[in-house]
C-alpha cells in the first residue's frame, strides 16, 4: 500500500473540495431530529448519546429524553436514577452520569453561552469530540471535529496510514480536521464530514462512485479505501469471576452501591466479590461482556440480608441499574 506522510499532504483539502463537500451535504444530509435547530442543549444530548451508538439507535432515545427533561434547568433538578431511566438499554452509563453531573455545573454557572471548546472541556464528560462537536455546531467556532467517521474520511482522502490511536498521528488528523473548515461554517462541515463517513465513506464498501470529493481523494486514486483507516490493534479481553450473593425478600432484592468490580462503578449491584481467572472457568451460570471484561456470573442465594445491603423493589431495578447484568443475574436465578 503506497500512503503519504503527513508533511506532504499540505495543501489540505481545498476550498473547492470543501465547497463541493458543503453542497452535497445541504442537499443529502438526512432529516434528524437533533438537525432541527442548533441548540446547544439539544446539540449536546445529541453528541452525547452519539458516541458508541448508531443515530438510528439515537433516534428513539433522544426524543424521549427531551420530552422528559426538555431543558438544561429540568436535566440539572432532576435525580440520577431518573436519568438512567431515559438512558437504560444505551449502555455506557458513565455518560449518563457525566451528562447529570454536567448538567447541574453547566447550570451553575448560568448554562450555555456562546462557550469555546476550551471553556466546555473542564465539564464532566466533555472530550475533544463533544467540546468541539458542541462549540461549532451550536457556537460555529472554526475547530474541526474527530470522531470515527472523519478519522476514516480523513485517512482516506490523504491516504494517510495514520495509527490513529496514538496521539502523534490523532493530533495530526485534528489539524487536518481543524484545517478544513477554515473559511467554511463549521457547522456545516462537521456534520458534513460526519455525514460522509456515515453514508458513503463506510467502514466496508465506500461508495466512491458518488462521493462528492471523490475526483480529489487520493484512497480512491490509490484503490486502497478498503485498507484504509488502519486497525487498532485489539485490546485482549480480560477475564472475571464474579460470585453474586442474591438475597430476595417479597418481591425485593438486596443491593448495594458497587465499590468492587471496575466496571459499573457506582451502581446499585448485589453483593459481590470478583476474580481474575487465567482460564474460562468450569462452572459460572451465564456470561456477560462490559467493553473488553468477559465476565463469568456465579449465582449464590443467601438466607440472610448481607451486610450493608438495602432492599429495593424488583419492579424499579431498570431504573436503579440500568445495565442488562442486573436483569440476566434475575432472569438466572
Ligand atoms: S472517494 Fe471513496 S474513499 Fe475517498 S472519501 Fe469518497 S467514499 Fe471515501
Amino acid at each position: 500500500m503506497t500512503t503519504q506522510p503527513i508533511a506532504v499532504l499540505k495543501p489540505i483539502m481545498k476550498p473547492l473540495v470543501v465547497k463541493k463537500l458543503e453542497t452535497w451535504f445541504l442537499k443529502h444530509q438526512r432529516d434528524l431530529p437533533w438537525r432541527q435547530d442548533q441548540d446547544p442543549y439539544k446539540v449536546w444530548i445529541s453528541e452525547t448519546m452519539l458516541q458508541q451508538t448508531t443515530s438510528q439507535a439515537v433516534i428513539g432515545y433522544f426524543q424521549r429524553f427531551l420530552k422528559r427533561f426538555p431543558s438544561l434547568k429540568s436535566l440539572s433538578e432532576s435525580s440520577i436514577e431518573e436519568v438512567y431511566e431515559m438512558w437504560a438499554g444505551l449502555g455506557y452509563y458513565s455518560r449518563a452520569r457525566n451528562l447529570h453531573k454536567a448538567a447541574m455545573e453547566l447550570y451553575k454557572d448560568g448554562g450555555f453561552n456562546n462557550q469555546s471548546y476550551k471553556d466546555l472541556i473542564k465539564y464532566p464528560g466533555f472530550g475533544p469530540y463533544t467540546s468541539r462537536s458542541l462549540s461549532s455546531i451550536a457556537f460555529e467556532e472554526p475547530v474541526g471535529v474527530l470522531d470515527g467517521n472523519v478519522i476514516r474520511v480523513l485517512s482516506r482522502y490523504h491516504n494517510f496510514k495514520a495509527q490513529w490511536w496514538k496521539t502523534t498521528d490523532k493530533n495530526k488528523l485534528q489539524e487536518l480536521s481543524d484545517q478544513s473548515v477554515q473559511g467554511f461554517s463549521s457547522r456545516v462541515i462537521n456534520q458534513a464530514l460526519m455525514e460522509l463517513g456515515a453514508t458513503i465513506c463506510t467502514p466496508t464498501n465506500p461508495k466512491c462512485l458518488i462521493c462528492p470529493v471523490s475526483s480529489s481523494c487520493k484512497a480512491f486514486k490509490a484503490q486502497t479505501q478498503e485498507e484504509l483507516p488502519l486497525k487498532k490493534p485489539k485490546k485482549q479481553h480480560k477475564l472475571i469471576y464474579l460470585n453474586f450473593y442474591i438475597y430476595k425478600q417479597n418481591n425485593q432484592l438486596a443491593l448495594e452501591k458497587n465499590s468492587t468490580s471496575p466496571f459499573l462503578k457506582g451502581q446499585l449491584l448485589p453483593p459481590h466479590d470478583i476474580s481474575e481467572p487465567a482460564a474460562k472457568p468450569k462452572e459460572f451460570d451465564f456470561q456477560h461482556s462490559i467493553t473488553h471484561y468477559k465476565i463469568f456470573v456465579k449465582i449464590n442465594k443467601v438466607k440472610s440480608k448481607p451486610q450493608k445491603t438495602q432492599l429495593y423493589p424488583i419492579k424499579d431495578i431498570k431504573k436503579l441499574t440500568p445495565s442488562s447484568l442486573v436483569d440476566k443475574i434475575l432472569k438466572n436465578y
